[in-house]
């Protein structure tokens, strides 16, 4: 059966770790646009070309592109089964998600909110600056990566909590006892 799962918070909440072990192990498709766009950047590609500006400085990119890989990696699937981790970022998106997964036939299983104090979200973006060496994880695209999510994703927490699928989880702790509050949170054993 079709479904969708979708991770929402801000960086360094732990998002794409958890995402990445619950796709795997529940057979799902892990959608990142993140690493899709840092992808076309190692490539070199038009689209990393044009976006690299903009991730490095830790601002999103507009809509439209970001609808495009979304389309493209999803429209063509027959019996989508996907985690969206990083996306939607705004309430655009969020509204064509809804339209692309009402036209696929694919209902939402539930709005993830993975949460934890801004100073461990720093700490931890900071700390994986050095092991990952991700040009956006320095302290300034950071502090910046935390007020775009506050003026321009965290609306989206009302957007889901209005629809009834928004469910929050502690980020806070171990990533095993976080993925089990997530996996309580979706009512899914794995
Ligand atoms: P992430 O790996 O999800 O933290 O994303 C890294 C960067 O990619 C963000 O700071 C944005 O510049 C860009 N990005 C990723 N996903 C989106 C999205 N859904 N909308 C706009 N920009 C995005």
């Amino acid at each position: 059966m079709a479904e969708a799962v979708i991770f929402l918070g801000p960086p360094g909440a732990g998002k794409g770790t958890q995402a990445k072990r619950l796709a795997s192990e529940m057979g799902f498709k892990q959608l990142s646009t993140g690493d899709i766009l840092r992808s076309h950047i190692a490539r070199g590609t038009e689209l990393g070309q044009k976006v690299k500006p903009i991730l490095d400085r830790g601002d999103l990119v507009p809509d439209d592109l970001i609808l495009t890989l979304v389309h493209d990696e999803i429209a063509a699937m027959p019996n989508p089964k996907v985690i969206f981790d990083g996306f939607p970022r705004t309430k655009a998106q969020a509204e064509a998600l809804d339209k692309l997964l009402a036209g696929l036939k694919t209902p939402l299983l539930g709005v993830l909110l993975v949460t934890a104090p801004e100073e461990e979200l720093v700490k931890r973006l900071l700390n994986r600056a050095q092991q990952e060496g991700r040009s956006d994880d320095n302290e300034a695209t950071i502090r910046n990566r935390l007020e775009v999510y506050k003026a321009q994703t965290q609306p989206l927490v009302d957007y889901y909590t209005k629809t009834g699928s928004l469910r929050e989880v502690n980020g806070l702790g171990t990533p095993d006892g976080v993925y089990q509050s997530i996996q309580s949170a979706l009512g899914v054993e794995v």
